[in-house]
């Protein structure tokens, strides 16, 4: 089945096409980052204006380099939340339009569930049971796959998301948006123990905080100023270090919790390095299986949408034109 995968959620407008939930023909990713940059996050409207623009290349350019045209695909799928309601409503129209055009039916795709299960497009990927963590710009969220489609939540943030974090931290170090490779680059030459930022809430809950961890790095800055040189690396490597800790000990505590021996980290900030490290060697010590997608996989992109919209509708689910945009569609 081809299915072709089209994702505009956030600031990404991207599509791809891939056979059987598997097989990656193409993968476009067009991003807005350098738009949103100069206001240092986000903004929905830009971002939709942007989709509209966007869209119809990069669906083409993914057929084209799929060598495929739209008589090839059997289903399109498309992110219907969550994510911004403008942003997502362009994806949402044009499947639909697609659809009316070509008779090719569609489903909607939760954009969460395509992180998760982006993993689906390694060689040897895990089959469920198996404890994902989704870390990226607006969750942090821990769940249990016990299949495809059956989801429990069983760890969160009760406040910033991870990706929020390290764009927050950004902004107050004057690097630029999004934070993350930035934060990662500059951590590459700095001392993780320069500098000890709390680990916010430790003991056998599930849950994470960063709101304490972001206010530590304010007050830092306050104190000492923005720093420079090799002061910034090491305040990067430090702020990261406490980051990839809490989220790796939190991760194999639940394995641990919940009896599972296989983990997978998605989302934008599962490209980390540190995370992606301290993650894999935490895993191994205590003889669990972590399973990483590769970088271009994490953050946002078509391919993963494919996946969860052909998981989805080998489930029986079915998009139909009264499918309507849910900004916080709940996966579980
Ligand atoms: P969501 O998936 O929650 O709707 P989103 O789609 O905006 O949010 P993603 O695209 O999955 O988020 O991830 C973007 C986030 O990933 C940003 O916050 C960015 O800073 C972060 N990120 C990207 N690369 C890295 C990295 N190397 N280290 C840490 N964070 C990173
Ligand atoms: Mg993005
Ligand atoms: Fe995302």
């Amino acid at each position: 089945m081809l299915v072709l995968g089209l994702e505009t959620s956030c600031d990404e407008t991207a599509a791809a096409v891939v056979e059987d939930g598997r097989r990656v023909l193409s993968d476009v990713v067009s991003t807005q980052v350098d738009i949103h940059r100069r206001w240092g996050g986000v903004v929905p409207e830009l971002a939709s204006r942007n989709h509209i623009v966007q869209v119809m290349p990069v669906v083409h350019e993914a057929l084209t380099r799929a060598d495929k045209t739209l008589d090839d695909v059997d289903l399109i799928a498309v992110t219907s939340g969550p994510g911004l309601i403008g942003a997502l409503l362009v994806g949402l129209q044009v499947a639909k339009g697609l659809s009316l055009a070509t008779g090719k039916p569609f489903v909607g795709a939760n954009h969460l569930e395509g992180h998760l299960l982006a993993i689906r497009l390694l060689e040897d990927a895990p089959a469920p049971p198996f404890l994902g963590l989704v870390v990226s710009g607006g969750h942090t969220s821990l769940y249990e796959v016990r299949d495809y489609g059956n989801y429990r939540l069983v760890g969160r943030t009760r406040d910033d998301a991870a990706g929020e974090a390290y764009d927050k931290t950004a902004r107050i170090l004057g690097l630029p948006y999004p934070g993350g490779q930035p934060i990662d680059e500059l951590a590459q030459k700095g001392d993780p123990e320069a500098i000890r930022f709390p680990r916010a809430l430790p003991g056998d809950n599930l849950d994470v905080s960063f709101s304490g961890l972001k206010t530590s790095v304010l007050h830092h800055v306050q104190k000492h100023g923005v720093p420079q040189g090799q002061a910034l690396h090491d305040l990067c490597a430090s702020f990261q270090e406490a980051v990839a800790d809490v989220l790796s000990k939190k991760l194999v505590a639940a394995a641990k919790k919940l009896g599972h021996h296989q983990l997978v980290l998605c989302g934008g900030v599962a490209a980390n390095s540190r995370l992606r490290a301290l993650c894999k060697q935490r895993a191994e010590e205590r003889g669990l299986r972590m399973f990483l997608p590769p970088v271009r996989l994490c953050t946002d992109n078509g391919a993963m949408i494919a996946v969860a919209g052909y998981e989805a509708w080998r489930r029986g689910l079915r998009g139909d034109f009264r499918l309507a945009a849910d900004p916080a569609w709940r996966m579980e």
